[in-house]
């Protein structure tokens, strides 16, 4: 059975995001001048740019860079190459970039890119000249103290190669901490590829302890097989968990017996999807998202979770690896069906935790070792876990507007402290 796509009619997810942030300053009681302050970006970029095809054909894309806030540091957020990408979407990621960033308590505001293009349909060459053309037209926003774009859907560890050096040819010289993500040759990060899936897992066996389950041994289920999909599919595996569905675009996998992540990538890799590995039966992603499983560990896209099939989730954890995959009519589903979901800002934030890493190491030319890195990632997921689950019990509220709560609080001291300029 082929994979019905996850992707529904657009919710508008700049609505989502803003609708979390009333709900959350309501409750923090957060002046009122403060809220009209953090309700909408800082800046906004909108560019059109031409790219040559590889037939010649001049082709015009349109690419955006939106800065939310910046009072805690320098913006901080990825780029995504997706046909679906709009301003109102990278509004919304760029904001929860800011939340995320307080909720770790790294020093970054909130920031984030994107271009309308299926990358699918490029060639390297062609994604190269998108990616550099594109670096050059937000040039006037990014820069190591300014704004520092990372990989997020549909790119990766070479496009942010491209965009180094992109700006670095602007310059005349090399500035290696103007995007994170990049390979471990040129200032890249021990553990940043694995980072986000890390923090994942560190997030789910700490939810798993709290309910009194044993994660060893439970049953996890993932949407996505990417970036984040993938690391998370194999680090729950080697934490005992058995691994029993992923989907991807194209297709998914099952088996009650439990799926092997290397197999698995080996199929994507030769066939262009999960569907078929061996020793598994084909899923959709409707079957996935309600699958008999511990925890659901959701890493593709937003607006997966909805009120249309939230009831049918029969997992005990939601982990959020994807950023907005859950609507708030299926937050109140899942409150109460009582299923415990890690919320995005919090649960795939091991990403820009060690993207942070990777800009000090770049700044400091002086590097890490993996064992160091990941150290260093456990411990401050560990204190952001506590702070939210702290938070939680204190107000009596779930995991996601505690983790909102923490974050704006933090947000609004710095706003209020740096005072309004001029
Ligand atoms: P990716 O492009 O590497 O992977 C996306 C995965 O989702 C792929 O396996 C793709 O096949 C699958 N997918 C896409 N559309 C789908 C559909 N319609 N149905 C089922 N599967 C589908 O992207 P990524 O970097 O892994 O990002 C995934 C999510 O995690 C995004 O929401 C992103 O914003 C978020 N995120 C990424 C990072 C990071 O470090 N890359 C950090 C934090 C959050």
């Amino acid at each position: 059975m082929a994979t019905q796509p996850a992707t529904q009619p657009k919710t508008n997810i700049w609505a989502v995001a803003q609708q979390q942030f009333d709900t959350a300053a309501e409750r923090l009681h957060l002046d009122q001048g403060l809220r009209s302050v953090l309700r909408v970006p800082k800046r906004e970029l909108t560019v059109n740019f031409p790219v040559t095809m590889d037939d010649g054909r001049v082709e015009v894309f349109t690419g955006y860079r939106v800065h939310h806030n910046v009072s805690r540091g320098p913006a901080k957020g990825g780029v995504r190459y997706h046909q679906q990408v709009d301003l109102d979407e990278v509004r919304a990621l760029a904001m929860w970039m800011t939340w995320k960033c307080a909720v770790v308590n790294v020093p970054f505001g909130g920031g984030k890119g994107g271009v309308i293009v299926d990358p699918r349909g490029l060639s390297m060459h062609e994604l190269e000249g998108l990616t550099r053309r594109f670096t050059t037209e937000i040039s006037p926003l990014i820069g190591p103290d300014r704004d520092i774009p990372a990989p997020d859907v549909n790119t990766n560890a070479q496009v942010m190669a491209w965009m180094m050096d992109t700006y670095s040819m602007h310059h005349g010289y090399t500035i290696s901490g103007v995007v994170t993500g990049k390979p471990l040759a040129i200032g890249g990060s021990e553990g940043r590829a694995d980072a986000t899936g890390r923090g994942i897992i560190f997030c789910a066996q700490r939810a798993a302890q709290h309910i009194g389950l044993d994660f060893a041994g439970a049953t996890v289920a993932v949407q996505g097989f990417g970036n984040v999909g993938e690391a998370a599919a194999r680090l729950a595996h080697e934490a005992g968990a058995k691994l029993i569905a992923v989907v991807d675009v194209n297709g998914g996998a099952y088996s009650r017996d439990g799926l092997d992540p290397a197999l698995l990538k080996r199929h994507l890799q030769e066939t262009g999807s999960t569907e078929g590995t061996p020793g598994s039966e084909p899923i959709t992603n409707a079957e996935l998202i309600g699958l008999d499983c511990d925890i659901l560990i959701v890493a593709a896209l937003e607006n997966q979770v909805r009120g249309d099939n939230a009831d049918s989730i029969r997992a005990k954890i939601l982990a959020e690896g994807a950023n907005g995959p859950t609507t708030p009519e299926a937050d109140a589903i899942l409150d109460e069906k009582g299923v415990l979901v890690i919320p995005d800002i919090l649960c795939n934030a091991g990403g820009v935790v060690v993207s942070y890493f990777e800009w000090v190491q770049d700044m400091q030319s002086f590097f890490w070792t993996e064992d160091r890195i990941n150290e260093s990632l456990a411990q401050i997921m560990g204190v952001a876990f506590d702070a939210v689950q702290a938070t939680k019990e204190q107000q009596e509220v779930d995991m996601r507007m505690a983790a909102y709560m923490v974050a704006l609080g933090r947000v609004a001291e710095a706003t209020r402290l740096r005072g309004l300029y001029p």
